[in-house]
Order: structure tokens, then C-alpha cells, then sequence
């Protein structure tokens, strides 16, 4: 039968993945019993929103049920006292919210009614257009279930530092400012299973407390559908417009219009649609064809009561690059046009 100072043994391996120490150093877990096989202590947290929460809570419960003859684990969360909170960051905590510091002229988001339309692809592409433009970037990965950006955009990312201002994101090759729960999970494979109240959270946090400085335009990547998180980033982020993100078959269209109903109920503009995998191009003699039938886009778009940003073509280099990292090198002539119909629709130029 495992001792409790075997049981504190087995936590002080937990570490905070975000402070990279181990959760019994931060003096984050209090409480500590053992009884009959079953242990029970409190984890206090720095914020009870903690996109991390349930890892840390996964790790702490694996290992202390490797333990001979612990059989169950009572984990109680709360979040910790300011006193503690200024013990382990050395700091006052009456501390504003990064967001204060922020300067963000433009913030997109970028909706589809459904996974698969290359959502992810589009937002990944605007901004690298914009920043290509010569306008500052950021893009923030609410898809927190399945985030992709950094996958697209950086090879071998590291992760997002704390600076004194707050978290700070991760810049790209070409200069982008990129957020994501991947940048932040030891092991970019590992699955994010949360529930919305906790999805929501993080998104929230990845807006409040990062330090994304002066952007002419902050980029974010939702996840499809009209999902809890979809509606925390509309109802809390304060949103220049949105826009949508469709391919030609008419449930795409169909799903694209809740998503826009949405919008609508939040008072929130939609910016414009744009058509992704429209048609191909035959890499022989250049003709084009519509490989999921004929464009519906101007009526969709009509519909909406929104502008037609612009129809992508497949392009089958698209995926192979965005699979390597490599996006940034995709030449984006295609994409091009539609955020620069995007900047007339929302901005006067480039930050200073
Ligand atoms: P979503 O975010 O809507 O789920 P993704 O952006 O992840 O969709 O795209 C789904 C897949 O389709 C990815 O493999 C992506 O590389 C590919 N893809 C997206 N747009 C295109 C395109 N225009 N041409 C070729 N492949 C594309």
C-alpha cells in the first residue's frame, strides 16, 4: 500500500505545462489525504478557466492511481489566493489584463457551417495575404478541438513565453502572430477533449491575456459550426465582422446560413463569402471544371446580404504545403484579390 508521501511523490512529477514546473513546487496542491485507497487534496489553480486544468487533473489522477493499493482519486479545483498567486509569480496580482495593453484595429473571424471547407486554410491564406500587404498580423486559433494553424504555418513551433505583459504568441516565417492550444500542449497530437465551458475559456483567454501588441488585423480561426465556442467568441470578443467560408455544394450553403442567422442575432456584419475548392483546373491544357457542381456563390452570397470576396480554386499544392508547414510559401496569387477586397472593406492602411 502506497504511503502519502509516496502519493506526494507521484504529484510533484505533475508539472504546469504553461510554467513548466511541477505542481507540488508551485504549491498548487493542498489538502493531501489518504484514506482506505482513496485520495483526496485540493489543486488550486492560477485561473480556474486554465485552458490546462484537464491535463494537469489527468496527469495528477494517472499517476497517483499507478500507486499499489490506491484504487480512487478526489481532485476538488479552485482557484488560488492572490496571496498565492503573487508567491509564484514574484508579481502583484491586480495585474490588467493583457487585452489592455493590446492595440487591435480589426478583428475577422472566420466561420463555415461545417469542417472540411478549408476554414482553417482560409484563415491561415488571409492572413498571410494581409501580411503580405505590409499590414501587422495576428491570427488566434479558436478551434480549440481542432486546431491546425500552427501545423500550417510553423515547422517545429516552440512555445508561446510569458512576458510581462502576458502570454506572447509566436511569430511565423513571414512575421504572423499565431496563437493556438497546440502551441501550448507538450505533444501537438494529443487530443483536446473539452467540454464547451472549458473550450470557451481558453478561446477567451487566448484573447484577453495575449500580448498581441499593435495589429492592423487579429484573424480568428473558429471552430465550424454554430457551436458554444462559435457563440463565446462572437458574444466576447469584440468583432469587427465576420467572414464566410463555403464550397459549392447547397448544404454547405445550407449550414452557412445558420451560422450567418447567428451572426445576425449578435448584431455582428457579415464582411463577405468566400468560396473555397470552386472548381479545378486541369494542370494539362488550364481548362477549369466544377468538380462539385456549379457555383452557387453569388446567390449564397446575395442571400447573406454580403459582398462575394472570392472563389478559390482546388489546388492541390495547397494541402501538400499546409501538411509540411509550409504554407507560407504558397504564392497566394489566387487568395490575393480577396483580402485585398477585404482591406478596402475595413481598413485605411497600414499601421504606423
Ligand atoms: P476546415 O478548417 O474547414 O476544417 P481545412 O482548412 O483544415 O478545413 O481544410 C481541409 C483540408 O482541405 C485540408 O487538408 C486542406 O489542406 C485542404 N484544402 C483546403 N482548401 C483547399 C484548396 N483550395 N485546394 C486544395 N486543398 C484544400
Amino acid at each position: 500500500m502506497a504511503t502519502l508521501e509516496q502519493v506526494r511523490a507521484a504529484l510533484a512529477e505533475v508539472m504546469d505545462p504553461e510554467l513548466g514546473r511541477s505542481i507540488v513546487d508551485l504549491g498548487m496542491v493542498h489538502d493531501l489525504a489518504l484514506e482506505d485507497g482513496r485520495v483526496t487534496f485540493t489543486m488550486a489553480l492560477t485561473t480556474i478557466q486554465c485552458p490546462l486544468r484537464a491535463q494537469m487533473q489527468d496527469d495528477a489522477r494517472a499517476r497517483v492511481l499507478a500507486l499499489e493499493g490506491i484504487h480512487d482519486v478526489d481532485i476538488t479545483l479552485r482557484e488560488m489566493t492572490a496571496e498565492e498567486k503573487q508567491a509564484i509569480s514574484g508579481q502583484p496580482t491586480d495585474q490588467p489584463h493583457a487585452s489592455q495593453f493590446n492595440l487591435i484595429k480589426q478583428i475577422i473571424a472566420v466561420v463555415s457551417g461545417k469542417g472540411g471547407v478549408g476554414k482553417s486554410t482560409t484563415s491561415a491564406l488571409l492572413a498571410l495575404s494581409l501580411r503580405r500587404m505590409g499590414y501587422e498580423v495576428g491570427l488566434l486559433d479558436a478551434d480549440i478541438t481542432g486546431p491546425s494553424i500552427p501545423k500550417m504555418l510553423l515547422k517545429n513551433p516552440p512555445h508561446p513565453r510569458g512576458g510581462p505583459l502576458g502570454i506572447l504568441p509566436v511569430t511565423s516565417g513571414a512575421g504572423i502572430k499565431v496563437m493556438s492550444i497546440n502551441l501550448l500542449l507538450e505533444d501537438p497530437n494529443q487530443a483536446v477533449i473539452w467540454r464547451g465551458p472549458l473550450i470557451s475559456g481558453a478561446i477567451k483567454q487566448f484573447y484577453e491575456d495575449v500580448h498581441w501588441g499593435i495589429l492592423d488585423y487579429l484573424i480568428v480561426d473558429l471552430p465550424p459550426g454554430t457551436s458554444d465556442a462559435s457563440l463565446t467568441v462572437m458574444q466576447s470578443i469584440p468583432l469587427s465582422g465576420i467572414v464566410m467560408v463555403t464550397t459549392p455544394q447547397s448544404l454547405a450553403g445550407m449550414v452557412v446560413r445558420k451560422a450567418s442567422s447567428m451572426a445576425a442575432q449578435l448584431e455582428i456584419p457579415i464582411l463577405g463569402l468566400i468560396e473555397n475548392m470552386s472548381y479545378a483546373i486541369c494542370p494539362h491544357c488550364g481548362e477549369t471544371f466544377e468538380v462539385f457542381g456549379p457555383s452557387n456563390a453569388e446567390e449564397l452570397a446575395a442571400s447573406l446580404g454580403a459582398p462575394l470576396l472570392g472563389r478559390l480554386p482546388i489546388r492541390p499544392e495547397l494541402a501538400t504545403l499546409a501538411d509540411h508547414g509550409e504554407l507560407e510559401t504558397f504564392a497566394a496569387d489566387d487568395f490575393d484579390p480577396i483580402a485585398e477586397k477585404l482591406a478596402a472593406l475595413t481598413n485605411e492602411g497600414p499601421a504606423e
